[in-house]
């Protein structure tokens, strides 16, 4: 893969840690944790997010089947729970690196060859992948048929646990406890993501499946006591310019210097995951310990930030991810969520790992 030199994300692990152990209020010593560390750990690396919690998890979610390999192939050996629908060219690969396929249709007992271990998904109300909840009891028998098979686990998956509040959630509950009446109990059961377990009373069955609330954000509005974000990123200025009053910069030249000054260019654009939305939208970047706008359009590989008398040298840093322009900073001003801020950063910016940060 090409690595990329225009900037850097550095990913703190003493606060990962510190994350994982902020949700032991919520859980009874003996649930599980199965830490979800899907699309490369969102954004952090998931080699070295598993590494670090190996010793503190139970198990391991990744989406795609590759990304299991990855995993193995780097020495992790807890369970790897694979999310996504068995594709024909893999099916084989499952049993080979010992990862646990998820079935979640009829026509898939039948796709994995023998000797796979497997999750079944169900459907509660998330209204994506899964079986239905009346199908519970023909799948049961089927578990039992395909006995070169080997079923480990049920889940599901919360639609609306982001935030306090919502009955749809003990709804979904509910369901899943009736659904598992139908298999035998020591299966290992689970449907709650980080804000099923922060938010919720319900039961955590055996185990519980947190993503986002280890990178130290919540998934909605709401706050949880004790996480911080774990990822920063940042770059330098490439080059310093004098810039005119009345002159203009970028694309459509919809921004004018209110005064002369300096104009610093970084080499981040939204190829890089630096969103082009953020142009325009008072978005700040931290250089020398004060904030300075991005103004004019951000480019593909470049944007300009105004720094009026403030002269820096190429090479300082800039931060353009920080603690008070995080990503929940970010998610406000482009009307997203930190999960798509997080997994936008250009997987070919180098992650550095700070163990003790
Ligand atoms: C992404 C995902 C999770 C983790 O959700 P968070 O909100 O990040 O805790 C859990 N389960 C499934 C099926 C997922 O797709």
């Amino acid at each position: 893969m090409i690595r990329k030199s225009n900037s850097t994300v550095t990913v703190n692990h003493r606060l990962l840690l510190k994350n994982l152990a902020t949700f032991s209020r919520f859980l009874d010593p003996e649930t599980r944790i199965m830490a979800v560390v899907k699309s490369d750990g969102y954004g952090h690396g998931a080699v070295e997010i598993a590494q670090t919690l190996d010793a503190k998890v139970q198990a391991f979610a990744v989406n795609a089947i590759q990304e299991g390999i990855e995993l193995r192939e780097n020495g992790i050996a807890k369970p790897i729970l694979v999310f996504e629908v068995p594709q024909q060219k893999m099916v084989s690969q499952y049993r080979v690196h010992n990862l646990t396929a998820t079935i979640s249709s009829r026509e898939h007992f039948e796709w994995v060859p023998n000797g796979t271990s497997y999750h079944l998904n169900f459907d509660t109300g998330m209204g994506r992948l899964g079986f239905l909840p009346s199908q519970a009891e023909e799948i049961a028998q089927m578990v039992r048929e395909y006995s070169e098979l080997f079923c480990t686990g049920i889940y599901s998956h919360f639609a609306t646990a982001h935030e306090p509040g919502f009955p749809l959630v003990s709804e979904q509950h509910d369901i899943f406890r009736k659904i598992q009446s139908h298999f035998p109990e020591e299966l290992t059961a689970h449907i709650a993501n980080t804000g099923g377990t922060a938010f919720y009373d319900t039961s955590r069955f055996n185990m519980v499946r947190l993503g986002i609330g280890l990178y130290g954000y919540a998934p909605g509005d709401i706050t949880i006591e004790g996480l911080a974000p774990i990822l920063r990123w940042h770059s330098f200025i490439a080059q310093t310019k004098r810039i005119k009053a009345g002159a203009s910069v970028s694309y459509g030249a919809e921004w004018q210097a209110p005064a002369d000054g300096y104009l610093g260019i970084l080499p981040v654009g939204y190829e890089d995951g630096l969103k082009r939305g953020l142009s325009g939208r008072q978005f700040g970047v931290h250089i020398g310990g004060n904030t300075y706008k991005v103004v004019g359009t951000i480019t593909m590989n470049y944007c300009m930030v105004y720094l009026g008398q403030d002269y820096y040298e190429p090479g300082t840093e800039v931060e353009l991810l920080y603690k008070g322009n995080d990503a929940y900073e970010w998610a406000r001003k482009l009307d997203t969520i930190p999960y798509e801020i997080l997994t936008g950063i250009d997987k070919q910016i180098p992650r550095e790992h700070l163990q003790y940060g």
